[in-house]
């Protein structure tokens, strides 16, 4: 069993682990491009499984920089403990991988039920493929890694826990951590903590209410030029409440995932109903774009086009 990266995963997975030219074999983080990632995409996109994967290579995977190949070096899972039989030879001038000696990782959400989701979707990648040869149990609470590493699953009431030792920390639905749920507190002191050990997180969320201020909202407005942000946001003269506008919308959301866009009669009408309710959330969830609770933040358009100076006049 395999878990195959559509283009659309793969382009954040390769952008996360893009290595420095000038990177040397004693770096973690700093080995790399981007510090840090953040991923935004709709519901039912398939984040959890992604987060999952993530996790699996971080805790015992190649994923930090070993080195520049000469040619004829291979990374071989035997090596490792793993029993796949997977080889890979490297080319000439290709980075090389290590794992962490030891992993430490918090699968970190504002609630339990959230860190289920990923918690949910890790257990069985592990327990029912290759990958048990190596992480021999995985329990309700936390996976122990060889070397003494460990996954585990926190909220903001892991206070004595949180961002200790931390390699990887996944952090789930940035777009709604705000200063209220004290999740503005649990991110900086988890990346103190990875900036400590050399770490590195990724962020995945729906998009944001821009009145929250959200952990989300502020990664994405930072100015810091070493965190990866990928928002693919549908163009903003689709009208959420006009209806063949909403579909096209849609269709653009999940066009590069098949397993959604399968399903899309069932995500359009759970996406017609919640907006019956909160046609914000709906946009928010569904739409994938940055809309305010309780109606109309500002005129449409207008944060889309201030976003674009914005952008212009940084490349100007
Ligand atoms: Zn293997």
């Amino acid at each position: 069993m395999f878990f195959e990266l559509v283009p659309e995963q793969l382009q954040f997975v390769a952008n996360h682990y893009m290595v420095r030219d000038s990177a040397t074999p004693m770096q973690r983080a700093d080995a790399f491009v981007y510090r840090r990632s953040q991923l935004v995409r709709a519901q039912k996109w398939g984040k959890s499984p992604l987060i999952a994967a993530f996790v699996c290579a971080e805790g015992v995977g190649p994923v930090l920089f070993k080195g520049w190949a000469e040619g004829g070096e291979s990374y071989r899972c035997s090596e490792h403990g793993c029993g796949c039989g997977w080889v890979y030879e490297y080319l000439p001038g290709e980075p090389m991988g290590r794992p962490w000696p030891t992993a430490l990782i918090q699968v970190t959400a504002t609630t339990e039920d959230q860190t289920d989701n990923t918690y949910g979707a890790l257990r069985p990648m592990i327990d029912k493929g290759p990958l048990g040869d190596v992480i021999t149990r995985t329990g309700e609470e936390f996976i122990r890694l060889p070397n003494g590493g460990k996954i585990e699953v926190v909220t903001s009431k892991a206070t004595s826990r949180l961002g200790q030792r931390v390699t990887f920390v996944p952090q789930d639905e940035t777009g709604i951590w705000t200063e209220t749920n004290s999740m503005v507190k649990v991110a900086r002191t988890q990346r103190r903590g990875l900036a400590g050990m050399g770490g590195r997180a990724i962020e995945t969320t729906n998009a944001w209410d821009p009145s929250e201020n959200s952990v989300a909202q502020q990664t994405f407005l930072s100015r810091a030029d070493d965190v990866a942000r990928d928002f693919r946001q549908p163009p903003s003269d689709w009208r959420w409440t006009n209806l063949r506008d909403r579909r096209k919308i849609l269709q653009f959301n999940y066009a590069g995932v098949p397993w959604s866009l399968a399903n899309l009669a069932s995500i359009e009408a759970e996406a017609g109903e919640l907006s019956e309710n909160d046609p914000a959330e709906a946009e928010r969830f569904f739409g994938n774009r940055i809309v305010a609770g309780g109606g109309a933040w500002m005129p449409r358009g207008r944060w889309e086009g201030a976003w674009a100076g914005a952008v212009a006049s940084e490349s100007a």
